[in-house]
């Protein structure tokens, strides 16, 4: 493979040996992650084509709770809106190995809530807006194979078909074919324990249910029988001991677990779904190898404890969106599609060590269960619980922008502006001068960055720079050193 060094990018027609580029960049897998990163594509005029393999969406419907900083990312976006008519708010809290404890007092954001909402409503919001925005997405393609050379990459789809693009990005999930393609090394722990997961309607009143079931949970936190309709539950048991995993679960393996663990099956019938999941713990050796990328599950796989996975997917889609549209816009300082890993790949070593962690303190072992012990009495410090939850919710991340304020790395909260809320100014993407001292100009990268100027924004700065995905790139208060930081996030002037 020649050259991995980047420059501006020759004019889309300049492929020579191919057919000129009819997208920019091809992604493969339309979830949550593939979506969102379309649609962030998209806010930069990129021209995005998604392939998804599958012609309908996922049969089983699991309810994913949304946590503080995909809300926030929405919200940035203008989508909160749309989540909150389709979702259910809840307290941001209890979350950290299902220990239950208050929301901690001054969790530092304006949308300090948890949105439970089934995951194939949130895929369809999120396609939605992508195609809003103008991305072409085709349903029953899957990727099969691909080339790439110094110009671009030739995607091969299942049935023989080849389309050609600059970038391709993976978001085709946890057995991503492009990573393996790739041949991106996925290390880390294989399933060790499968739970089963579905949909039934009950045959004992709630109340009966819900007496058994909070005694249960003293002890067995790898269970749990919890209302999802009128007399429709939802289960979850663990699958040992239970027929073929090859084999898709059957009703009776359901009843079988739940007799075992609370001595009687709630006469459950009727199941509207059934799954099982894994507890693989993997991280992608790389997120990217010349032109092509990965993102979301195809990068890291984990545990469901916590409700971490599709919020960092849905994050990573927003870390790599304005990089990946900087590189094919022609303006991408050299190095900035490469800290997309440098930050993103950090963050999901820490979901990992999360989840590893959690997944102890669900064991009903007795050494397990004493530390889960100690750690419910230690959560009553509000300074420990908010800790557990920012980790968890995602806005306790800081990216390493080198020495400076705490705040530097870290997202800014949607504090208010005298517009009104700060994230209603970023919904197009892009970077923003938030300037409190009305001295300061954006110049020559108008055409990337936005200026508010507004001595009364409330905030603990005289200036600060954010990037599009409302991370805070530098805080300051001179114009030298505001045109580096400029220069360093959003390349050179265009003037
Ligand atoms: C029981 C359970 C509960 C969970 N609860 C939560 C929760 O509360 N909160 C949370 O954040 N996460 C949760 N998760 C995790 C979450 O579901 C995943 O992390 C999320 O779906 C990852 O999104 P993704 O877009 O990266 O991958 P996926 O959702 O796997 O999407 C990948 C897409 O790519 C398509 N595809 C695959 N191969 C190809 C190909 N070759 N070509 C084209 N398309 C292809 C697939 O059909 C699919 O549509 C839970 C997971 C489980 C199992």
């Amino acid at each position: 493979m020649p050259s991995l060094q980047f420059t501006a990018e020759p004019s889309p027609t300049s492929g020579t040996e191919h057919r000129p580029f009819l997208f920019d960049v091809i992604i493969a897998g339309c979830g949550p992650t593939g979506a969102m990163l379309a649609a962030e594509l998209r806010l930069h005029d990129v021209r995005v084509l998604v392939l998804e393999k599958d012609t309908e969406p996922a049969s089983f419907v699991r309810i994913v709770g949304l946590h503080i900083r995909s809300l926030e990312l929405m919200a940035m976006r203008g989508l909160l809106e749309r989540i909150l008519e389709q979702g259910r708010q809840r307290p941001a809290a209890g979350f950290f190995a299902a220990i239950n404890k208050p929301v901690p007092k001054g969790l530092d954001s304006a949308h300090a809530y948890l949105v439970g909402i089934p995951q194939p409503v949130i895929v369809h919001l999120l396609e939605e807006r992508a195609i809003e925005l103008g991305a072409q997405v085709r349903h029953g393609c899957a990727v099969a194979g691909f080339e790439q050379d110094d110009d671009g990459v030739t995607v091969e789809l299942a049935d023989g078909e080849q389309l050609r693009s600059r970038y391709l990005v993976g978001c085709d999930g946890g057995r991503s074919t492009v990573r393996k393609l790739l041949g991106v090394g996925f290390p880390g722990e294989p399933t060790r324990a499968e739970t089963l997961m579905g949909e039934m309607e009950v045959g004992v009143p709630q109340e009966e249910i819900a007496a058994t079931v909070a005694e249960i949970r003293e002890t067995h936190h790898r269970f749990w029988l919890r209302p999802v309709g009128v007399g429709v539950y939802s289960v979850v048991v663990p699958a040992a001991g239970v027929s073929d995993r090859a084999q898709p679960p059957t009703l009776e393996d359901f009843q079988q677990q739940l007799r075992t663990i609370a001595g009687t099956d709630f006469g459950v019938h009727s199941p509207r779904w059934m799954s099982r999941f894994g507890d693989a713990t993997r991280l992608a050796e790389r997120y990217r190898i010349g032109r092509v990328l990965l993102a979301g599950d195809a990068a890291h796989i984990h545990p469901p404890i916590g409700g971490q996975g599709l919020n960092l997917g849905v994050q990573d889609a927003v870390n790599l969106g304005w990089k990946l549209a900087a590189q094919i816009r022609g303006w991408a300082p050299e190095t900035l599609l490469d800290t997309y890993q440098a930050e993103r790949r950090p963050v999901a070593e820490d979901v990992l060590d999360n989840t590893r962690a959690q997944s102890e303190l669900l064991s009903t072992e007795p050494g397990p269960q004493a530390v889960r012990r100690l750690l419910t009495e230690l959560m009553d410090f509000d300074e420990v619980n908010r800790y557990l939850i920012e980790k968890i919710t995602a806005i306790g991340i800081r990216y390493d922008f080198g020495a400076g304020p705490d705040l530097l790395g870290r997202r800014l909260r949607d504090i208010e502006v005298k517009q009104g809320r700060l994230y209603g100014l970023l919904h197009r993407g892009r970077g923003l001068l938030l300037d409190r001292t009305e001295r300061l100009t954006v110049g020559g990268w108008a055409d990337r960055v936005d200026h508010l100027a507004d001595p009364t924004a409330a905030l603990d700065a005289p200036c600060v720079l954010l990037r599009p995905d409302g991370h805070v790139a530098w805080i300051g208060d001179d114009q030298q050193d505001l045109d580096d930081h400029l220069s360093r996030w959003f390349g050179e002037p265009a003037i």
